[in-house]
């Protein structure tokens, strides 16, 4: 079991090393560690934000942890040499196309939220969003009409394979969680769309235990702040479900709190916290590491099939925000090592 760690910039180093402490905790026998430079500290040291010999590394590895990457200083860098590319760069490298996001209200977290509280207590989802596919990467541009009106343009497309294999990651996905998956599109109004359900209800017929239900995206949008708790397992379209992923993340109120998982197909995956590199905080020893931390669990889950060891340290978490023991983006004083520290004594 290889996973390598890719700690980046900013925040990024603070919070892995704090995942790296839950794993190596867990004492699992033939897990190696291999870490590597991605982002602005890569940039600086090896001329590029995802060097040759990270890829490799990436490459050799059954997983990746990743921290964060993004660095002012690098703002005056081309598009390619600029810290996100590692990211991008990473996705297309390694064909990472489904999107996993985790939502749900920790018990003593409720406050938090913006919703009424007891709406968001009952927030446990997951999204799972197609990543390599959609409007953003069809065929777009901005022309001029015979009348002289400037129009932009963006092709939106989805073939019948890049549908099945998302669709076979949801399905499975609801398999792991209580086997409910509902499908967000636009087919009332959208060809693409259309293909998208139909393709969705063939894979359903492979998976007779999970409960399948369509919703149209508008409806969605207004259902995950009106009644959340209907959902478990959510599956749609890169455009649509990039709205709706952050829109369920704010739900549960923190950002220091939100675990991903870009995954391909087998078992690989690259798994991060949602949040960015924080550069505000970055040092100081104040950035909430339990996103990592969670994402961390996830990579155990989904990459290396090791469920148990997942709950324990999502178990571990909760009991540290159940015991007070909050970071300051949750209205807390515990820094970056007291909640590591804190999490481990609970595992
Ligand atoms: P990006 O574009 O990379 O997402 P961003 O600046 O928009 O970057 P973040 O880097 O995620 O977003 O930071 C947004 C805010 O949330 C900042 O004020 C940051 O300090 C805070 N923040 C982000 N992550 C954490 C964390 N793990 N713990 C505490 N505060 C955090």
């Amino acid at each position: 079991m290889r996973i390598a760690v890719f700690a980046g910039d900013g925040i990024g180093p603070e919070v892995t090393e704090q995942a790296v402490r839950v794993l190596q905790a867990l004492e699992l026998p033939g897990l190696e560690l291999v870490e590597g430079d991605v982002g602005g500290v890569a940039y600086r040291k090896h001329g590029h934000p995802l060097p040759a010999e990270t890829l490799e590394i990436a490459r050799s590895a059954d997983a990746i942890l990743f921290g964060a990457v993004g660095d002012f200083s690098c703002d005056h860098l081309e598009r390619h040499l600029r810290p996100e590319q590692a990211i991008l760069g990473l996705r297309k490298e390694l064909g990472l196309f489904a999107n996993l996001r985790p939502a749900r209200v920790f018990p003593g977290l409720e406050d938090l939220t913006t919703l009424r509280e007891e709406v968001a207590a009952t927030i446990d989802l997951l999204i799972v969003r197609e990543l390599n596919g959609d409007v953003y990467f069809g065929e777009k541009g901005i022309r001029t009409l015979e009348d002289g009106r400037r129009q932009g343009w963006d092709m939106m497309s989805y073939a019948e394979d890049e549908v099945r294999r998302i669709a076979h990651a949801a399905f499975q996905a609801a398999m792991t969680r209580s086997k409910k998956l509902c499908s967000v599109d636009k087919a009332n109004v959208l060809e693409t769309s259309q293909l998208w359900r139909d393709v969705v209800i063939e894979v359903a017929k492979e998976y007779p235990e999970v409960e399948l239900s369509h919703m149209y995206v508008d409806n969605a949008a207004m259902q995950l702040v009106k009644n959340p708790g209907q959902f478990d397992v959510i599956v749609t379209g890169n455009l649509f479900g990039d709205i709706l992923s952050d829109q369920a993340s704010m739900c549960v109120g923190s950002i220091g709190l939100l675990a991903s998982a870009s995954l391909a197909e087998g078992s690989y995956g690259l798994y991060e916290p949602i949040h960015g590199s924080a550069p505000d905080i970055a040092g100081k020893g104040l950035a909430n590491p339990m996103a990592t931390i969670l994402s961390a669990a996830m990579l155990l889950r989904h990459s290396l099939g090791l469920e148990a060891e997942a709950v324990r340290i999502e178990a571990a978490v909760a009991k540290t925000l159940a015991d007070g023991i909050k970071g300051g983006d949750l209205g807390g004083s515990a820094g970056t090592r007291e909640i590591g520290d804190a999490v481990l004594a609970r595992l």
